[in-house]
Order: structure tokens, then sequence, then C-alpha cells
């Protein structure tokens, strides 16, 4: 595929420069277990000092963490699928606590699987472009990779879901920099960070996930989980026992904002 002249032009060298570098744990735990990233000096602050002027479409390029909703809220956010054995078991257990989520979906998986697409935003939930190979180096690499690994994948899974919005663009790993928020940001997509990082993918058991979770609260309310990726029976698990812990504290479910 070739790349679109805009990727270039809505890049905007340096946006990131006037950033404050305050780089937290959460940030050096990534998902599918890559080296933090160091190119964007925004990857795990909590307030960036400078707020980015937004792109020509209309979308911050500074990293979502903050519900759109006040008050007491979560946003559950779900990587690396669509899986045909596990999403729609997650979309079953959502579905049963009236729990919204967005899915972080890779390119490949949305284009094998475009019914799941489908069942995911016409149960009202939200789509994340997380690229097409997952590489957590990207932050490494020129910003022409960094373009097509985002907006190849937006090309599937525009595809898979007959263009339904994909309202977030997540780094694998967090793997962001300056240029592909503004690539993002550019198509319309807001990049979409996380404060709470049980790091499920690495299967440390069900309750472990689950107290992870509950003592990571206080930084933030999205939380960062995997419906793909290989075996998320502990994910399912732990997310059963956190759905309904969330009910009966009170959180009501939230979208980063867009
Ligand atoms: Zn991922």
């Amino acid at each position: 595929m070739t790349i679109r002249g805009i990727r270039r032009n809505g890049i905007a060298r340096g946006a990131g420069a006037a950033i404050v570098l305050s780089v937290t744990a959460a940030a050096l735990v990534s998902c599918g277990g890559s080296s933090p990233s160091p190119a964007d000096p925004t990857v795990g602050a909590t307030q960036p000092a400078a707020r980015p002027v937004p792109t020509a479409a209309g979308v911050d390029p500074s990293i979502s963490r903050d519900s759109e909703d006040g008050g007491k809220t979560v946003n559950l956010t779900l990587d690396d699928g669509p899986d045909p054995v596990w999403t729609p078991r997650f979309l079953d257990l959502l579905a049963k606590h009236h729990a919204k989520a967005v899915f972080c979906v890779l390119g490949p998986n949305a284009k094998a699987h475009p019914d799941l697409l489908g069942r995911i935003v016409d149960a009202g939930h939200r789509l994340c472009d997380h690229t097409v190979h997952h590489d957590t180096a990207m932050d490494k690499k020129p910003a022409d990779y960094q373009a097509r690994e985002i907006l190849d994948a937006k090309d599937m899974i525009d595809q898979a879901s007959g263009g339904r919005p994909i309202q977030y663009y997540r780094a694998p790993g967090g793997a962001f920099t300056p240029e592909s928020r503004q690539i993002a940001a550019a198509h319309g997509m807001r990049p979409l960070g996380w404060n709470v990082d049980p790091s499920d993918y690495q299967r440390p058991g069900v309750d472990t996930i689950v107290t992870r979770v509950q003592q990571q609260l206080a930084k933030g309310p999205t939380v960062l989980l995997h419906d793909g990726g290989g075996n998320r029976e502990q994910t399912f698990q732990a997310l059963e026992k956190l759905l309904t812990w969330f009910d009966a504290q009170g959180y009501h479910y939230s979208f980063p904002k867009a």
C-alpha cells in the first residue's frame, strides 16, 4: 500500500519537546513485554506541561488516559484481538455487566474476523488501532515505517468494520513517538495510554491480576487488559471478578477522552 501524503504533512516535529519528562512505572511495563519508549517524552506522563495543538482532524495528539465522564469511573481497554475464541467470551461478559470497553485491535486480526468487529461496535464498544505487526520497537524506526504500521492497520480495520469510527490509536507496548501521535491524530485517532497495567499477558494468576488492578486504580481510570495474543483464561476470570467488584464499589463504565 502507498503512504498518503497527509502522513508527512500531519507530522509536527518537536511537538512534544516542551513536555516535561515524567515516566511512571506504568510506562515501563508494556503490553507484550517490550522495553519502554524513550523516544516520546510524554509516555507515562500523567500531566502534560503543555497541551499540544490539535491537528487538522481536530483530535488532540497527546496521550489520553482520563475519562470522558466525571465521578467514579473505570475505562476498560482490551488489546491484541479480536480473537475468535476469547473476544466473544469477553463481549458476553461485558454485556452481562452493562460494561463498555475499548478494543485495541491488530489490523490482520480485524481483517480475519470482520464479524467480531461488527459485534464489538454494535454492542457500543469502541475501536482502537493497535497497528499491523505489534512492533514494540516501532518508536525506534523511521516515521514512514510508523505511518505504515498505523495507517495500514486503519485500512484493514476500516474494511473489516465497514468504516465504523476508530476513535483511538495505541502504540504496541506504549511505543509512541511525537510523530506517531501526530499521524494518528491527523487521521482522527486519539493516542490512548493507560493508568493501570496488571501485566495480565504474563499470566501471573487470576487473583494477582485482580489485586493489581484494584491497587493501581488510584493512579487513574484506564485499565490495560488483553483479549488476544494467547490464552486469556486468567484475564477472563479476573475481569469477571473485577466487574462484580466495580459494580459493588459503585464504579461506572466510561471511555477515555477521544
Ligand atoms: Zn498490544
